[in-house]
Order: C-alpha cells, then structure tokens, then sequence
C-alpha cells in the first residue's frame, strides 16, 4: 500500500505492506484523513513532545529519527478484524475511529508512533473497541472531521459556558473555528471570534461568530459591548463592599441572603475565552485584557516555556483551565452531532490533496489566508491542494 512517511522532518511517499490487525484490532481502508495543525508541528518538534510526554510517564510517542506515519483524523471502511473481535460492523461499512491502538507495549497514539502508523496512507489499523460506525449516510469528509471536532467539543464543555454567557475565541485556526461551531451548537448567543488574519476571520463568520473582531484595531473583550462584566478593580471593590450594604437592608442577617445567592449561582458575570492559538504570550495577552473573573480555556498547543505574572491573574480572580483532547464518550456524542445535523463543519475544509500532495499542502497550510483544514483522500493522485468550492456557500 501506499503511505508518506515522515523520517527526520522529511516526508516520502513509500509502499509498504499492507497492516495485518492484531487482537481486537481491525483493519480499515482509509477515505479521507485530515492534516492536522499538530502533525505540521511533530514534523519539526516530535522530540519535544516526546520528552515532555516522557516527563508524564508515557514513553510511546515517536522520535524524529523513527519512520512515522502521521494521520490521526480520519474516516474509512471496515476491511478485516483481527482475532478476538466481535465483528458488529460489516465489511465495507464507513466508520471512525479514536486514535488509539493498544498494541504489546502498552497504547500508542495513532500517527504520532513508530509502533501505530497513521491514516496518510491508503489502509491504517485501529482498536475495534474505539471505532464507531458512521450513522445517516454521512459523509466522509465530514466523519473525518468527527477527531478535530471533539477537541473542540471537549474544550466548550471544560468552558461550563451558559448560553447567556459572551464566549471569545482568540485564534480561528481549525481548532478556534470548530470552537466557534461546537459553541453555536450548544445554543451560546454571543460567540465573538478574534484574529489577525483576515481569511481566518471570514471562515470564523461562515462557522457562526457572532461578533468577528481584529485584534489589531479593538479589544475582542469589549466587542460584544457591555454585558456587566467587571472590568476593573474599583468596580470588584464596589461590587463587594455594595453587595454587603444592599443585603444588610434586608430583615434577615445578611450573610444567610449572601450565602442563598451564592447556592443559587449568583456572582461577578465573566466571559469565557479560548485561547486556541498556542503561541508564547498569548495566556499573558489575554490575562492582561480579559474583564476581572474571566474563565481562560487553554486548548492552543504551546511547546516551548511562556510566561505571565500570576499576580496579574490573581488580581483578576482568573479561572485558568487546560484542555486536552477528548473522552471516549465526547467522541461519540460528537459523532452524533455531526450525523444528526446539528453541527456543519464543513466550512473548515478548505482543500482536498492525494497522497503525492501531502508536502505541498503542508506548506499551503503554512499560510492563513489560504487553508484551515485540507483533506487528503489516499485515491486521489492530486499533488497541489484543489480548493473545494464551500458547500453550503
Ligand atoms: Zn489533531
């Protein structure tokens, strides 16, 4: 079969042969697979992460000197069970899969490991128990979306946010636009998109950002214009000191009418915002703007070391949260949601490339203005990424 291998930062299309599935394991022949932000990244960077995956007891990511076969968002079809499988979905069938694959030393990360090659390639292995058949006759192109989408979906639910609440997402690469999509999906009024680039903020508007802003002109915190946020010190002062004086009216001792708001979720209102951008400086860009009481999901990807002042975030009572990837069941109900029509990714996908093109729309991918989410379709003999018309454009 046909894959791209990735060895010490260069990428070849090889054959190699075809994957024999271990226990519990299936085989499937690949039908899409998305390039992610993150497979650009281990290109250069896997040792980097391996270390620091290392530092938390997990040794199975890959080396820049291993054979490595990226591909970690992919849809297929069902072509062979290894032994000791159940079976339940026929041969031929569309399914996905969660990146996992339990092998003899322990569970590897699809496409980022030597020991469990990802989907650039037309056949990929993976666990039976992680695989999911496609429901309602949905697209591949839009299964394969089904891996980026539950990141995104698990960081809005890690962000708790109501639907009354100002979401903002700082950074609409794939990552901040399928935060935008899962946001709109959960019923989020106000969801205002922030970035620099001006293709990436027109994607952001056809995802469903309700306020599009560029950093460069205003503060993306204030776009949504006043929502009763707490903005300054003064105001959090007044608020306690006021609060105190107003319930101190009442009849009954003011600490048990505090204590009542309190059990019913009353509080300083706050937006939340997603940082989905994974660069130094960003955490501390959006401490410093953010109103006072801010929740702050960090799901962009940042390597290397970054600073902020803690005294700055402890000034403003920042709720600071790290995201990452999904659970078994987010996948699931992801899946769902993209089947039964309650969420449109489509808008992402900005191009369409065959194995040979892989190099190329890595480097297309480089760019902003061009591309947020190319589609490799192991079929295909396209070595230039094809812009896909939108759609629903
Ligand atoms: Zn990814």
């Amino acid at each position: 079969m046909k894959a791209v291998v990735c060895r010490s930062a260069e990428l070849d299309l090889v054959d190699r042969p075809e994957p024999a599935p271990g226990r519990g394991q299936v085989r499937l022949r690949v039908v899409r697979c998305g390039i992610c932000g993150s497979d650009l990244h281990a290109r250069h960077g896997i040792d980097d992460w391996a270390d620091l995956s290392a530092r938390t007891g997990y040794h199975r990511f890959g080396r820049s000197q291993d054979a490595i076969v990226f591909g970690h968002e992919f849809s297929g079809e069902v072509a062979e069970y290894g032994p000791g499988c159940k079976g339940d979905v026929p041969t031929g069938a569309p399914v996905v899969a969660l990146p996992l694959l339990r092998g003899g030393g322990g569970i590897d990360p699809v496409g980022l490991s030597p020991h469990a090659p990802g989907a650039y390639a037309e056949q990929v292995l993976v666990q039976e128990s992680l695989m999911l058949e496609v429901p309602n006759g949905l697209a591949p192109d839009v299964a394969a979306l089904t891996e980026p989408m539950a990141v995104a979906w698990h960081a809005v639910r890690r962000g708790e946010v109501g639907r009354r609440q100002v979401a903002v997402v700082v950074g609409c690469g794939p990552v901040g636009l399928g935060v935008i999509l899962m946001l709109k999906a959960k019923g989020v009024r106000t969801v205002v998109a922030s970035d620099l680039s001006p293709g990436r903020r027109a994607l952001a508007a056809a995802c469903g950002a309700d306020v599009v802003v560029d950093p460069a002109e205003g503060s993306p915190y204030e776009a949504a214009g006043d929502r009763g946020h707490v903005t300054d010190m003064p105001a959090a002062l007044e608020l306690a000191v006021g609060t105190r004086e107003k319930l101190g009216r009442l009849p009954v001792g003011w600490w048990h009418a505090w204590r009542l708001a309190e059990r019913l979720g009353a509080g300083p209102k706050h937006p939340v915002i997603f940082e989905c951008v994974g660069v130094p400086g960003v955490i501390e860009s959006i401490i410093d703007g953010a109103p006072l009481f801010s929740r702050v999901v960090v799901a962009g990807v940042c390597v290397g070391p970054d600073r902020f002042r803690p005294a700055m975030a402890i000034n403003k009572e920042i709720d600071l949260r790290f995201v990452l990837a999904y659970t078994p069941l987010e996948f699931r109900d992801t899946l769902r949601m993209l089947a039964d029509g309650e969420v449109d990714p489509r808008p992402l996908i900005t191009g369409e490339v065959g194995l040979p093109g892989v190099e190329a729309a890595f480097h297309a991918l480089a760019d902003p203005e061009q591309h947020a989410k190319i589609l490799i379709d192991p079929r295909s003999a396209a070595a230039e990424p094809a812009p896909r018309a939108q759609a629903n454009a």
